[in-house]
């Protein structure tokens, strides 16, 4: 009789294993600003390391939503790194998904977070129908401006339309949710995402303008979530000397640390700084990336599950 549930207990706990080695996750496969790193024509002390030594280079901020169960993955954002990116995606993976994601959603019109599609026309991939998820204006100007509306004409790209707090499902209880960021909106309105799987909950808000003319509280979202990955473009004020301070409309990293500073440690965890500047120490500065970490923050690393 022991024995026998000796190996009951034993099946459950390999299914235990087997779930969660089952659970869908994401990949980072980029953390940079628009400009990615090193910037074109920084030449300054930021930049410097990372014209020397190629494994100092990070993407544009990008991930893959992975499942292993469904064996299907979406991407995040379509990057000027997108030819990089996909490629060490199926290398981190050893080739187990799909060389093309099942869709590929996107925040906004921002060069670092589209142009990528361009890689999917028929001067390079000539995809087939690749549904990209996006809010209506970002739909819009997608459907409308060259040479984009030229992937939608031939079916390069197959434009699915979001809307704003409302959440559509992936398979295996994956849920994604659209929602609106103040930002500097020209082509399109800017979206962020929160995703839901059967065992964490993200958020993901790459870019966006100060956090107090957001009509959310970004602690009450972050609470909700396991895991944030959140706009770090700038650490402070003093890194664009040239520029009058009004102008950052991004989150300063310090006054996101300040409006999470009485969170717990629980939460201030959940946090990944993103989408950083090339200006931004927190890319090539050991010292303030130990510091933040210590803080209790994280700087999100490029290739890490999650
Ligand atoms: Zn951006
Ligand atoms: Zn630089
Ligand atoms: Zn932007």
């Amino acid at each position: 009789m022991a024995k026998y549930f000796f190996s009951i207990l034993l099946f459950c706990l390999s299914m235990g294993v087997y779930a969660q080695g089952n659970a869908p996750f994401i990949i980072l496969l980029g953390t940079a600003q628009d400009g990615g790193y090193p910037h074109m024509g920084c030449e300054k002390t930021c930049c410097s390391p990372a014209w020397k030594n190629t494994t100092n280079r990070r993407f544009v901020v990008s991930m893959a939503l992975v499942d292993p169960s469904s064996k299907k993955w979406w991407l995040f954002e379509a990057t000027p790194d997108i030819r990089e990116q996909l490629h060490y995606f199926n290398s981190l993976t050893k080739g187990a998904y799909n060389y093309l994601p099942e869709g590929i959603f996107i925040t906004h019109a921002h060069i670092g977070h589209y142009t990528g599609l361009m890689e999917l026309g028929r001067e390079v991939m000539n995809t087939k129908n690749i549904p990209v998820y996006v809010l209506p204006r970002m739909k819009k100007y997608l459907e409308t401006d060259g040479p984009w509306s030229q992937l939608v004409r031939l079916g390069n790209i197959q434009l699915m339309p979001l809307t704003a707090d409302s959440t559509i499902a992936l398979p295996d209880n994956i849920n994604i949710t659209a929602f609106t960021v103040p930002h500097r909106d020209e082509y399109s309105e800017t979206a962020g995402f929160r995703i839901a799987t059967s065992v964490k909950k993200y958020l993901f808000i790459p870019d966006v303008n100060k956090w107090e003319q957001w009509n959310r509280s970004i602690v009450k979202e972050v609470e909700q979530v396991d895991i944030a990955l959140l706009d770090a473009t700038f650490y402070d004020n003093g890194e664009l000397p040239t520029r009058n301070i009004k102008e950052i409309l991004h989150p300063l990293v310090t006054e996101t640390m300040a409006t999470f500073e009485k969170t717990g440690s629980q939460t201030k965890s959940k946090i990944h700084f993103i989408h950083l500047n090339h200006t931004n120490p927190m890319m090539w500065n050991k010292a303030k990336q130990a510091e933040i970490k210590k803080l209790g923050y994280n700087i999100a690393v490029q290739g890490e599950k999650l």
